[in-house]
């Protein structure tokens, strides 16, 4: 299987505003280069990476769109 790499990140907490903004998304990564200046999540949400964390595992409230178009997409 030839996963797409992705990272699991959320607006870091003091500044997310809306229950969207602190669910972890799940992002798909560039299988190589550098990280792009923003992100967009599967589920369409975009994140600058200096306003988020980034999640060694699932953290939280998962979005849940994210982790349907993760499934669908590996
Ligand atoms: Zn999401």
């Amino acid at each position: 299987m030839n996963a797409r790499p992705h990272l699991i990140a959320r607006v870091r907490p003091e500044l997310a505003r809306t229950e969207r903004e602190l669910s972890c998304h799940l992002f798909p990564l560039p299988a190589d280069g550098p990280l792009p200046a923003s992100l967009r999540a599967y589920c369409g949400f975009d994140i600058v990476p200096g306003q988020a964390e980034r999640l060694d595992g699932p953290a939280g409230m998962p979005c849940m769109p994210c982790l349907l178009q993760a499934a669908l997409a590996s």
